[in-house]
């Protein structure tokens, strides 16, 4: 007999919800995780601090509430790391507290290591002082997620030229930043950096950023980052960045040369397998580390799963923990219908982004006909009182069946609100329901009322002229 019935590699968002919906169906279950990294990224380096961090500069840099008391409004003047790191080491430990609690209350025993294959069943579990403990599981669920990758052109050295994860570590707020790479990272950080007054220039080898989103919002946010005074250069590429003795130089192969206190490299992630050994248990990771699956999160070891980040593609906290889920159910032969096709997106630049569905782009490429229903917060009295003037939210509706097609939003509370949208996707509803649907007033979430009613009137119109 196994030591485990099912043992899982990495505590992130898809081990996690893998162990404990294994043990939900009351295997036996391990879960392998270094030291000091309970949560995975997601919770140590990733999400939760951006997101903490976010928070933290949105409330001590007052700029959402500029609207109301002018823009010298700041809540502190000179705003340091120890305050942001205060409340971002809060959460952390939190957080890591509830993980740690729920694998406990649902047995699944925690083993401090690093995995390795040692065969397709076997796992040597080595701690930091080198000692290893070899563990076989029936089933194995490899959750390994990645780390930032790190071109040899570039000279880390933590402190002056960083990458995602150095953010976090950083010993003053810079006066001046260059972002490489405006993935969603890399511009959620340029965003927070922005916003607490640093000189942000992000440096992007395209011609667009974002270039899955919708094109109308992704002008937007450019608008208000650089109202920020952040300056783009794309379609530039960085031949290197070199430390000098007052920060660093980012040279860029047009010639130009950014002096920055600090450089930020955000150019892709690796997938943590190299050190997994996964050719002992007949596994191969392509050449960015990653893991192909089936539809089943199964590998072509039909006993091994991969979840996550790992896996690559959308690489997202909220689908991680889905796949890890509906991995282990499978593994336990309780298979479950597989992920939803409608998965959300969401971006925490400042202002924030969210959508579900289709782009207005896609939809034409396509050949599918739409009309957009628009609602601008500023003509909500939820807007106004909040002082968010800018926000959108936008309806892509098909004239055949007034289906929704897709939701996109930009603003504040653009990340919550979009789930409205995706409850009534998901369901098959139609606008009608929007327009029918009375809102508490005054709320954001009315913007769905607004669009709906633009989209219905836009229609009646097409309809009136095909007479
Ligand atoms: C800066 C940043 C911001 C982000 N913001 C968001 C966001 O706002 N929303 C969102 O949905 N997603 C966000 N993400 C992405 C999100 O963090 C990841 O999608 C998610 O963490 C992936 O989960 P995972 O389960 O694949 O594992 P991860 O969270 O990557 O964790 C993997 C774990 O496996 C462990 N591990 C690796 N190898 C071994 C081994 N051999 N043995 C034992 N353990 C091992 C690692 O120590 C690590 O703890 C962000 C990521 C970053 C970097």
């Amino acid at each position: 007999m196994a030591d485990f019935e099912v043992v899982v590699i990495g505590s992130g968002p898809g081990g996690q919800k893998a162990a404990i919906a294994a043990a939900k169906l009351e295997k036996r279950v391990a879960i392998v995780e270094r030291r000091n990294m309970i949560g995975g990224v997601c919770i140590n380096t990733g999400t939760i601090p951006s997101k903490t961090l976010r928070e933290a500069v949105l409330y001590l840099t007052g700029l959402n509430q500029r609207e109301m008391y002018g823009q010298s409004y700041r809540v502190k003047d000179e705003i340091t790391v120890g305050d942001l790191g205060i409340r971002t080491q809060h959460v952390i430990g939190r957080e890591i507290d509830v993980i740690r609690s729920q694998l406990a209350r649902n047995h699944v025993a925690v083993l401090t290591g690093s995995a390795r294959f040692v065969d397709a069943h076997t796992l040597d579990v080595v701690d930091e002082a080198g000692r290893g403990v070899k563990v076989t599981a029936d089933k194995i669920i490899v959750a390994t997620g990645t780390r930032p990758a790190r071109p040899a052109s570039v000279e880390f050295d933590e402190e002056t030229i960083i990458d995602s994860d150095g953010i976090l570590h950083l010993q003053t707020v810079p006066d001046s930043l260059v972002v490489v790479g405006a993935g969603v990272i890399g511009i959620e950080y340029a965003s927070m950096f922005a916003a607490l007054g640093t000189k942000v220039t992000v440096v992007e080898r395209r011609e667009r950023m974002l270039d899955f989103c919708d094109l109308e919002i992704v002008e937007a946010l450019k608008y208000h980052l650089r109202d920020l005074a952040v300056t783009f250069r794309f379609g530039e590429s960085v031949a290197a960045v070199e430390r000098r003795a007052r920060g660093a130089l980012t040279l860029l192969e047009s010639g130009k040369k950014i002096p920055a206190e600090t450089v930020m490299y955000s150019a892709g992630r690796h997938g943590m397998t190299d050190e997994l050994c996964l050719e002992v248990a007949g596994l191969t990771a392509d050449a960015r580390g990653r893991i192909p699956v089936d539809e089943h999160y199964r590998t072509v070891a039909p006993h091994i799963y991969a979840v996550g980040d790992v896996i690559g593609f959308p690489s997202l906290a909220a689908t991680s923990m889905e796949q890890g889920r509906i991995a282990a159910h499978h593994a336990c032969d309780e298979p479950l219908p597989g992920i939803h096709h409608l998965q959300p997106i969401g971006i925490y630049t400042i202002p924030e982004i969210s959508f579900i569905g289709r782009t207005e782009d896609e939809l034409t490429t396509s050949q599918v006909p739409f009309e957009v229903g628009v609602s601008r917060y500023r003509e909500l009295a939820r807007g106004q009182i909040i002082g968010d003037t800018y926000g959108m939210l936008k309806l892509l509706v098909s004239p055949e069946d007034r289906s929704l097609l897709g939701v996109h939003v930009f603003g504040t509370g653009a990340t919550e609100l979009l789930h409205i949208g995706q409850a009534v996707m998901g369901c098959g509803g139609t606008i009608d329901y929007l327009v029918d649907a009375v809102f508490n007033y005054p709320t954001l979430a009315e913007s769905y009322k607004v669009a709906a009613l633009d989209a219905m009137n836009k229609l009646r119109r097409v309809a009136r002229f095909e007479l």
